[in-house]
């Protein structure tokens, strides 16, 4: 399919409302909607060019869609890769990473600040087809270099990590990768293209969870792969047409038009994020703060370099307390006194919404693993939505000053 325009030569926010497939003959301002499994066929020679892929032009819904297409290439420009592919879910897109890019015998290195069910993914179900793992420190270059072997395929990391909102450094990843000639895959859920463009550092790949701020609106599960065109089409696309997890139309239209306000939300969200954590630092039921825009983050000067300037839109705190047990009831408190921010595990909403880490998303870890992993049971994680500020600290404030 043609492009109207090179997306390398626009500018991101252009790129985010005009990158799409062309207008139909009705000449529709707003992306068309194409609701369809299947495709007629020109000729019966056209079709058989088609599915031998010598010919450009759509078969079946598995395979593609003009929608869908929108969506990958309006992400493909604002990641600044070649070309993208998209799946039902973010998960849906690893289980794709995985299944193109590796086979029996090899072995990926992967930081174990991984979203939950990433580690799940890499470390367990792959396991049973004879594809290793090693799990190090997000932070410790020294350990990713020490747990590549002559095996090792692929490495992979989340910059920043959830909920404790570690970073990563991607071109230092990218080196100790392409020096073992192995791939990087990074997950920008957190970041977006909008903050944060993991292929300018040197990743081969960029994972998105577009259920979370690309669609940014709640409302719909997404996910995609950003890579070169080689990649997509010689290793994922094969995948995506024996596996099938492949994005529905209507999914991929409330994405490819949540991304048309991607880099307003995600600048406003990371304003109020910035503001609240400094609100959070100073207020004396709160221990201690997660955010890279601060300054006392452990890699503020790096997030700032690679993330635009921009913290996001997370924010984690601790409320203080002398026990896990009194750090459980207090930071329950804290959630329980809320009227306005969501209590939901979910993040990436243009409402805010807060979630307590040790018992949900992080629940099925034992303690020992948990307090490995640095999500003690007073920790609270807030994703950050377009409230007005002094409405989010005045909801926090109800819980957080009964502490005191
Ligand atoms: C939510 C999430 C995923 C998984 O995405 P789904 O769309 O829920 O499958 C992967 N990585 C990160 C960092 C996430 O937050």
């Amino acid at each position: 399919m043609r492009r109207r325009f090179d997306p390398v030569a626009l500018h991101p926010e252009t790129a985010a409302v005009r990158v799409a497939v062309p207008r139909s003959p009705y000449g529709e301002n707003a992306e068309a909607l194409y609701l369809t499994s299947g495709y007629v066929q020109p000729s019966a020679e056209a079709a058989a060019a088609r599915f031998a892929g010598d010919e450009d032009g759509y078969t079946y819904g598995r395979y593609g869609n003009p929608t869908t297409a929108s969506f990958e290439q309006r992400l493909a420009a604002l990641e600044g890769t070649e070309a993208a592919i998209a799946t039902s879910s973010g998960m849906a897109a690893i289980l794709m990473l995985a299944l193109g890019l590796l086979q029996a015998g090899d072995h990926v290195v992967c930081s174990r600040s991984m979203f939950g069910a990433t580690i799940k993914l890499i470390g367990s179900d792959l396991a049973k087809f004879g594809v290793q793992a090693t799990f190090v420190p997000q932070t410790d270059l020294d350990a990713w270099r020490a747990a590549v072997t002559p095996r090792t395929r692929l490495l992979l990391a989340e910059t920043p990590t959830n909920p404790l909102t570690e970073v990563c450094d991607i071109a230092a990843l990218a080196d100790i990768a392409h020096a073992a000639g192995a791939w990087l895959a990074v997950d920008n859920c957190f970041a977006t293209p909008a903050l944060q463009r993991p292929a300018e550092f040197g990743a081969d790949v960029v994972i998105h969870s577009g259920t979370k701020f690309l669609d940014g609106q709640g409302r719909v599960m997404a996910g995609a792969l950003c890579a070169p065109r080689a990649l997509v089409e010689e290793k994922f696309l094969p995948v995506l047409r024996s596996a099938g997890m492949t994005l529905a139309p209507f999914n991929a239209w409330v994405v490819l038009k949540g991304l048309e306000t991607l880099h307003l939300r995600l600048r406003a969200q990371s304003a109020t994020a910035l503001a609240l954590a400094q609100w959070l630092q100073a207020h004396p039921a709160v221990a201690r703060v997660h955010y890279p825009g601060l300054p006392g983050h452990p890699q503020h000067a790096l997030a700032m370099r690679q993330q635009g300037g921009c913290g996001g839109a997370i924010v984690a705190f601790e409320v203080k307390a002398t026990s896990p047990e009194e750090g459980r009831a207090r930071a329950f408190a804290v959630l329980d006194a809320l009227r306005l921010a969501s209590l939901s595990t979910n993040l990436g909403d243009t409402k805010t919404l807060c979630s307590h880490p040790a018992s949900t998303s992080h629940g099925r870890l034992t303690e020992a693993q948990r307090q490995a992993a640095g999500i003690s049971q007073a920790l609270i994680r807030v994703s950050v939505g377009l409230e007005h500020l002094d409405d989010l600290t005045a909801d926090l404030a109800r819980g957080l000053d009964a502490l005191v």
